[in-house]
């Protein structure tokens, strides 16, 4: 019988196929991964411990077992046939689907230069391996890209004791998610870890032993770490016929334009309130989308509407964000030990979006309570008190 099919064994995958069945969906659930390894919580990769790269499992084999999923590993989805309604797979027969879910994620994007193929990527648990395995005998890394996994990974080859150079070619690191003040603020914390960050700066190639710039300066690299975005894993929909805006394009319910089919995750551009279509990738994204798709390829008919939720840790240093940060923040809460939270309203005033940094979690319970507060009218003088608890706004709200 044709049941649900689930294309990449992820964080959204696999959560959705916990909520379809959790939902009362009775069917047949097939996830297809192409990794060889058990699901894994990939933001471990960069935020290793002392025994080396963190293996957790999103899901063991027996639990999935025990819900009447079944995982098959190592298994390449190769096309989708919409007119038979099967999914065509590297080995073994198509298998027919009565809903399907494209939870491909997305893969990192590598360097193009000359001598760009020296440069490692980090995306999933083999990757990770190979960089902390080549870090071992390496004694300098330069690392293309000063976002939160490029940031993360200079926190921890120094922690090893490599000489770490971080390239950025935007005026500033963290550009693209992070405000401004708090991204200054993790910078210098990685320069007094002794990471040289370079910014305004392009890679031309790489050779057997450096990182040549434009300008014309080598920085010597035994170790090179492109970590300069992802691409989402596309390529199924568009042979399939499926809209790609960004991401394979679904409404909020996170349906395609073929009502059997949704997409979710790292993969998707999802329709907001405001009519946009954003694609997100963050874990807890990965997660929210996925227990929407699950529910809605049991039957249900639920809208995505969580506001998005990062973390990224570096150091000592725990930093989170949520919501939209992308404009100047109305309120700044010093919190002492270092932490602070920025706070985004709109021009009506409400809450759209929070961002702090502090001493490993001091900010998260407050960050957590910021996510409840978006869409809330407040006022950014008691915002900015600290003697003022966020909790009291909640309960006012
Ligand atoms: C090193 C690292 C650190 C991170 N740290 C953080 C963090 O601190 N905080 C945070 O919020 N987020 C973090 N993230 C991002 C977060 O991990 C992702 O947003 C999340 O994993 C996305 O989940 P997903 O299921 O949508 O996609 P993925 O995790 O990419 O899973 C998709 C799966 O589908 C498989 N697949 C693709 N195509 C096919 C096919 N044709 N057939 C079969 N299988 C296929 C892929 O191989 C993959 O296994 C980090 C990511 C990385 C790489």
């Amino acid at each position: 019988m044709p049941g649900i099919v689930i294309i990449g064994a992820g964080e959204c995958g696999i959560r959705a196929a916990l909520t379809a069945r959790e939902a009362g969906y009775d069917g047949p659930i097939t996830v297809l991964g192409d990794e060889a390894a058990l699901p894994y919580e990939r933001p471990l990769l960069s935020k290793p411990n002392s025994g080396g790269v963190v293996e957790k499992l999103i899901a063991t084999r027996e639990a999935l077992d025990d819900m009447s999923i079944t995982l098959e590993t190592d298994v390449s989805v190769t096309a989708i046939d919409r007119d038979e309604r099967m999914v065509v797979r590297a080995q073994g027969d198509p298998l027919p689907f009565r809903k399907l879910l494209l939870a491909t994620g997305a893969r990192a994007r590598r360097l193009s230069c000359p001598g760009g193929d020296r440069a490692r990527v980090l995306r999933t648990m083999e990757d990770a391996r190979a960089i902390y395995s080549a870090a071992g005998t390496a004694r300098s890394a330069v690392i293309v890209g000063a976002g939160l996994i490029g940031l993360e990974l200079a926190a921890e080859l120094t922690g090893r004791g490599l000489g770490v150079t971080v390239l950025e070619a935007g005026p500033r690191p963290l550009g693209r998610n992070v405000p401004e003040r708090l991204a200054s603020k993790l910078t210098t914390r990685h320069q007094q870890a002794g990471v040289e960050v370079l910014c305004g700066v392009q890679v031309a190639s790489c050779t057997e032993s450096d990182v040549v710039l434009e300008d014309g300066r080598a920085i010597a690299a035994d170790l090179i770490v492109a970590a300069i975005g992802v691409e989402p894993n596309v390529e199924l929909a568009v042979s399939a016929g499926l809209t790609i805006q960004n991401g394979i394009r679904v409404d909020r319910r996170l349906v395609t334009d073929d009502p059997d089919i949704l997409a979710a995750g790292d993969c998707a551009a999802v329709e907001m309130r405001s009519g946009l279509h954003l694609r997100y990738e963050t874990w807890q994204n990965a997660q929210a989308q996925g227990e929407v798709a699950g529910r809605n390829l049991a039957g249900g008919n639920k809208e995505f509407d969580v506001p998005v939720w990062f973390w990224s840790d570096h150091y000592e240093i725990g930093l989170q964000g949520v919501g939209d940060t992308s404009g100047q923040p109305a309120a700044s809460r010093e919190m002492g030990r270092d932490s602070e939270i920025l706070f985004f309203l709109n021009d009506a005033g409400a809450l759209i979006g929070a961002a702090g940094l502090g001493q490993g979690s001091a900010v998260a319970k407050d960050i957590k309570i910021a996510q409840r507060l978006i869409g809330t009218t407040l006022d950014p003088v008691l915002l900015s008190d600290p003697a003022h608890n966020l909790k009291k706004l909640l309960r006012a709200a």
